[in-house]
């Protein structure tokens, strides 16, 4: 599949603590937000991403949905071994949402908030599920929409990766039709814009550079308070 990407700091935020990994050849696409002190999440999101395309590079390739499952073991291991080895890493971790490509079916892993879509026809369909505190509390009716929105601790984790020893990821798979798109981002554009907009944008921008690019516009016009990565894979 074809990738267009960015990545940016946004206007608020002094670094980019965002990665991202494009190896059209592995088939393997993937997202990461990295949060820790002392610019500890730039090294937990690179790391990990890095740590993902050796464990493909390397991987004699069985069960797609098993091989990603492990991969993020793995990835999940090397973070705490890493943490554990440095003062100013300790406590750093990472979201991770990945897929793998063998077309025309896709896996999808995921942990923490940042998101993976697809985009059929003129909609806009989430593949993921956030894995947040206040999404919890609005699924066992603590919560409204409204209040999960405002929420002072809305972007507070209940999962990713270098958390803790035994990670639990959530895999799918999806056969993919022709003209799918799919989207991998972080928070910073799912915070700014909203899926109305997004839809807009995706299934109305034929040209998929120019779509990435309005997209990542439309968060930074309305704040850009994060930042903001943004990958678009099309067939
Ligand atoms: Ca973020």
């Amino acid at each position: 599949m074809k990738c267009s990407q960015v990545t940016h700091t946004g206007l608020v935020r002094p670094n980019n603590e965002d990665a991202f990994l494009a190896e059209p050849a592995l088939g393997l696409f993937a997202v990461a937000d990295g949060m820790g002190g002392h610019r500890a999440g730039e090294v937990a999101s690179r790391q990990a991403l890095e740590n993902l395309r050796l464990y493909f590079q390397r991987l004699s390739p069985g069960d797609p949905g098993a091989d990603l499952a492990a991969a993020f073991a793995d990835v999940n291991a090397a973070i705490l071994a890493a943490a554990g080895a440095k003062r100013a890493w300790r406590g750093m971790g990472t979201t991770c949402t990945a897929c793998l490509v063998r077309e025309p079916d896709l896996w999808v892993a995921h942990i923490g908030d940042s998101r993976a879509y697809l985009v059929r026809g003129d909609g806009l369909i989430q593949l993921t599920e956030d894995h947040t505190w206040v999404l919890e509390l609005l699924k066992n009716g603590q919560l409204t929409d409204e209040e999960a929105r405002r929420h002072p601790r809305r972007n507070m984790l209940v999962r990713a990766l270098g958390a803790e020893p035994d990670v639990r990821v959530d895999i799918r798979h999806i056969g993919l039709s022709p003209r799918d798109r799919v989207l991998l981002c972080t928070d910073g554009l799912t915070n700014q814009v909203t899926p109305a907009e997004m839809s807009d944008i995706l299934t109305g921008v034929a040209d998929p550079d120019a779509a990435v690019r309005q997209l990542m516009n439309r968060a930074l016009a309305l704040g850009g308070r994060d930042n903001i990565t943004i990958l678009l894979l099309e067939g």
